[in-house]
C-alpha cells in the first residue's frame, strides 16, 4: 500500500541537510540563541524577498497579527472585519486586543473574503480589515484597498499561507498597512519550531510593532511602554535563511503539482478542483478540492494510506469560541456549504508525479465502485 503523508518535512530536510546542519552548528558555536546576527540577517533577507522596507521577526504568526493590531492602536470598542473561513489566529488576536471580530462570508470560487459583503458590515467602529490569502490564493485586494482608503481603515494582510503569492503582479503583504507571516514548520516557508514576522513599508508602524514585541524597549532597560515578549530565536532564523533560498523553487514545484492534480482530476466529474483568481499566482499551501460524498472519500483514502485534511472543518463564527456572536449558517451560507465538501489533498514540493497519479487513481476508483 502506498503511504502518502499530508506533508513530508523529513524529505525536505534531507534534501538540504548539509546546509541546515551547518547553520545549526554555527548558531550553537556563536550561542546566538535569541535575536542576534542570524535574526537580523533573516529579517533583511525576508524583507527583500517580499519587497518590503521593514521586517519585524516575532515568535509566531499569531503574534504577528496581534502585535500589528496593538501597534496600530486597535482595542476596546473597535471592530475588525475578517473572513469566516480561516485559522482561528486571524480572529482570536482581534479579540485579544479588546476589539470585536466581524465575520464576512467567503466567496464561492476562491475561498477568500467576499468583497461585496464587506461594505454592509462597516460601522463607525470599524478600524481595520484583515483579508486572509487562504490556501495560498490572494484575496481580491483592489476593491478591499479601495474600501480601506475610502473609509480610512487599516489593511492587514494575513499571509500565513501565502509566502510569495502575487496579486496583479504585486506581492501579498505589500498592498496594505502591513502583512503578517507564519513560519510554522508546515507553512510554505517553515522553521523547525515556531516563528513569525510582520512586514511593512510604514516607518512609524515598524517602530511601534518592534517596540511592542520587545517589552516596549528598543534600547535595553529603556521601556517606553509595556509590551510583550515575542522574539524569533537564532536557530529558527538561521534555518529560515537557508530555506528562503529555496522558496521560489519550492513554490514552483507546488504550482506544478497543483496543475498536475487539476489536469488529472478533470476526468473525475464528482470533484471540483481549485479555481485560480485571474492575474494572480496561487502558491498552493493547500490543494483543496470539493468532493461529492466527501466523508466517505476521506475514509476511503485513509484506508488506502493517503492522508487528507479539512481546512477548516468548522467556519470560525460557528465555533463554540464565538457563540457570543450568535451567528448561524444562514449568516455565512458559502462557508457553511463548503465545510461539508472541502478536502485538502497531500501538497508539498517534494510530492512526486507517481504519488499524485496514485492519489487521483484512488479517487477515481472510489467514485467508480
Ligand atoms: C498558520 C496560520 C496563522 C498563525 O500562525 P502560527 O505561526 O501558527 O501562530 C495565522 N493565520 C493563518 C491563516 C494561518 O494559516
Amino acid at each position: 500500500m502506498a503511504i502518502i503523508p499530508f506533508v513530508d518535512l523529513k524529505k525536505q530536510y534531507l534534501s538540504i541537510q548539509p546546509e541546515i546542519d551547518h547553520a545549526i552548528k554555527s548558531v550553537l558555536q556563536k550561542t546566538s540563541f535569541i535575536q542576534g546576527p542570524y535574526v537580523e540577517a533573516f529579517e533583511k533577507e525576508f524583507a527583500a524577498a517580499v519587497g518590503a522596507k521593514h521586517c519585524i521577526s516575532c515568535a509566531n504568526g499569531t503574534d504577528a497579527i496581534y502585535i500589528t493590531l496593538k501597534a496600530l492602536g486597535i482595542g476596546l470598542n473597535d471592530e475588525v472585519i475578517t473572513v469566516a473561513n480561516s485559522w482561528i489566529s486571524t480572529s482570536e488576536t482581534i479579540s485579544q486586543t479588546g476589539a470585536t471580530p466581524v465575520f464576512v462570508d467567503c466567496d464561492a470560487d476562491y475561498y477568500t473574503i467576499n468583497v461585496q459583503e464587506i461594505e454592509s458590515k462597516l460601522t463607525a467602529k470599524t478600524k481595520a480589515i484583515i483579508p486572509v490569502h487562504l490556501y495560498g490564493q490572494p484575496a481580491d485586494m483592489d476593491p478591499i484597498k479601495k474600501l480601506c482608503e475610502k473609509h480610512n481603515l487599516f489593511l492587514i494582510e494575513d499571509c500565513a499561507q501565502a509566502h510569495l503569492a502575487k496579486y496583479k503582479g504585486k506581492q501579498v503583504s505589500s498592498m496594505g498597512t502591513a502583512g503578517t507571516f507564519s513560519f510554522f514548520p508546515g507553512k510554505n516557508l517553515g522553521a523547525y519550531g515556531d516563528a513569525g514576522a510582520i512586514v511593512t513599508n510604514d516607518d512609524d508602524l515598524f517602530r511601534k510593532a518592534k517596540l511592542y514585541a520587545r517589552h516596549g524597549a528598543l534600547i535595553k532597560h529603556q521601556h517606553e511602554i509595556e509590551g510583550i515578549n515575542s522574539r524569533m530565536d537564532g536557530l529558527q532564523a538561521a534555518i529560515l535563511s537557508v530555506k528562503l533560498k529555496y522558496l521560489s523553487k519550492w513554490t514552483k514545484q507546488r504550482q506544478k503539482n497543483a496543475s498536475l492534480y487539476s489536469q488529472l482530476l478533470k476526468k473525475v466529474p464528482n470533484v471540483t478542483t481549485p479555481t485560480i483568481r485571474p492575474n494572480s499566482s496561487h502558491v498552493f499551501h493547500l490543494y483543496v478540492i470539493q468532493a461529492e460524498n466527501r466523508d466517505s472519500l476521506e475514509k476511503y483514502l485513509k484506508e488506502k494510506g493517503i492522508a487528507t485534511g479539512r481546512h477548516y472543518p468548522t467556519p470560525l463564527p460557528l465555533l463554540k469560541a464565538y457563540q457570543r456572536l450568535n451567528m448561524t449558517e444562514k449568516n455565512i451560507p458559502i462557508a457553511s456549504k463548503n465545510k461539508d465538501l472541502i478536502l485538502s489533498l497531500p501538497m508539498y514540493p517534494e510530492l512526486t508525479r507517481e504519488q499524485i497519479e496514485t492519489i487521483v487513481t484512488e479517487i477515481e476508483t472510489f467514485y467508480n465502485s
